[in-house]
């Protein structure tokens, strides 16, 4: 295997190196550790930064020879939220550099990911020379277009996002409609390449809808919706609560299944109890399951168990968890906005539905479940959609082609500079003899 260069992932608040579906890993987590696996895999040497936020966490774990998660010390080693972490990046900076120091080499390349890596990576690009490249995974100048509270770090996290947009040397776009969004929030300047997220195509869909639900215990004539995910109250729940509660699906056997929750983050207990405590002041808990969150290997199980997959998000940057149902062999429902107007191709692979509109949510709820044949024929389709466009493999294919440009783009750089400095030293060196030869005469 041809030895392709070496990069840094920098992912703060997301550690790469949690079990995938445990406590705090999210779509950033995923992304993040499948990218660093394979491009380990075709040959790159992949570094994968992260905040240590426990005394027990080891430093440094090995994943393969070629791809590994560093933790950093920044601030105090316990769990901090994402909206409090900025004041500690410059921690993360310094500590990034004294690991570059101790280990004695330079990253030539990194791939920042969310804002709070954005402001680190724009910071080290000022330190030292190389190629940055920035994944937003979620844009707050278009979240808090959607949110009531909108929180104080909202102005500093918007003027960072354009920063990046502007200053990296590369922005990748997981979809058209997210370059759409960081066009018309934040800039027109910068330099943006869309690459769509990926999934592991392979480890969904292996089962039949009646072999999973089997091994889940779950009866074969039910109809079984499922939702994955976070308890953000961006991700809509509520939508899709009141949605299962209206006539049109309830007059279905249907059971809800809710997979996903973190108890060590505050904000996303808090929107779980507020949709418990709905679910029981609708009268429907008989008819859901807070599976609380799942080990990502169980979830394709659930997935190929259920009828429909539905995503009822206000926003939704990307949302894997469409490609995930949709590699299942499962039609997608869901909010028509960001990256899931890219993935899901309405009456083909799923529908979509305005956010936060539970009507249009139960009445496209209904038309799948009642309609076996239209629920196969687009599960069928969003299984080889996802196997054309959204596999890991192809995914990092791209990447690595954008990396090495990147880096060839450095090189040329530098071999510039060193003939600039070379042509620098002839210059002073004649000026020198001149001035010799000047004095003698
Ligand atoms: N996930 C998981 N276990 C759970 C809930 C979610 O492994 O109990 C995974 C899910 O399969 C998906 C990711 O978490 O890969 C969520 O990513 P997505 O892009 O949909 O949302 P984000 O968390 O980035 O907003």
């Amino acid at each position: 295997m041809n030895h392709q260069g070496t990069i840094a992932l920098i992912s703060v608040h997301g550690d790469p190196s949690v079990e995938i579906g445990k406590e705090g890993a999210g779509g950033q987590n995923i992304y993040v550790r499948h990218v660093g696996d394979v491009l380990a895999g075709k040959g790159w040497k992949v570094d994968m930064f992260t905040r240590k936020v426990d005394p027990k966490q080891e430093d440094i774990v090995e994943h393969s020879p070629n791809c590994r998660t560093i933790r950093l010390q920044a601030g105090p080693l316990s769990f901090i939220g994402r909206s409090q972490l900025f004041e500690h990046l410059s921690d993360f900076v310094d500590s990034f550099l004294q690991f570059e120091h101790q280990t004695e080499r330079l990253y030539p390349l990194i791939h920042t990911n969310y804002w709070l890596s954005g402001w680190v990576g724009l910071r080290l690009k000022e330190r030292q020379p190389m190629r940055m490249v920035h994944t937003y995974h979620s844009l707050g100048s278009i979240k808090y277009q959607n949110v009531e509270d909108i929180p104080l770090i909202a102005e500093k996290r918007v003027q960072i996002e354009r920063n990046c947009l502007e200053n990296a040397d590369r922005v990748v776009a997981t979809s058209p409609h997210e370059l759409e969004d960081m066009r018309s929030t934040l800039s027109e300047k910068g330099e943006v390449e869309i690459i769509p997220c990926g999934t592991k195509t392979e480890t969904f869909g292996l089962v039949s809808r009646e072999e999973a639900r089997k091994r889940l215990d779950i009866p074969q004539d039910q109809k079984m919706i499922i939702y994955v995910g976070r308890f953000d109250p961006r991700k809509g729940l509520e939508t899709l609560v009141r949605a299962v509660n209206r006539p049109e699906v309830r007059q279905h056997d249907f059971h809800l299944y809710i997979v996903g929750g973190s108890h060590s983050d505050q904000k996303d207990q808090a929107e779980r109890d507020r949709i418990e405590n709905l679910v029981h002041s609708l009268d429907i808990a008989d008819y859901v399951t807070f599976t609380g969150q799942l080990d990502h290997s169980k979830l394709p199980t659930y997935y190929s168990a259920s009828d429909v997959c539905v995503i009822p998000s206000h926003y939704e940057p990307f949302g894997l968890v469409a490609i995930e149902a949709m590699a299942s062999g499962i039609p997608v429902v869901a909010s028509a906005v960001g990256g899931l107007r890219f993935t899901v191709d309405p009456e083909e692979t799923g529908l979509l539905a305005p956010a936060r509109d539970d009507h249009a949510f139960s009445e496209c709820i209904d038309r799948v479940l009642s309609q076996p044949d239209m629920r196969d024929r687009m599960g069928n389709a969003g299984k080889q959609s996802v196997h054309d466009n959204f596999s890991w493999d192809g995914v990092t294919d791209q990447l690595s082609d954008l990396y090495q440009r990147l880096l060839l783009d450095l090189h040329q750089e530098f071999v510039q500079l060193q003939s600039i400095s070379q042509l620098n030293e002839t210059h002073q060196r004649q000026k020198k003899q001149q001035l010799r030869t000047a004095k003698s005469a």
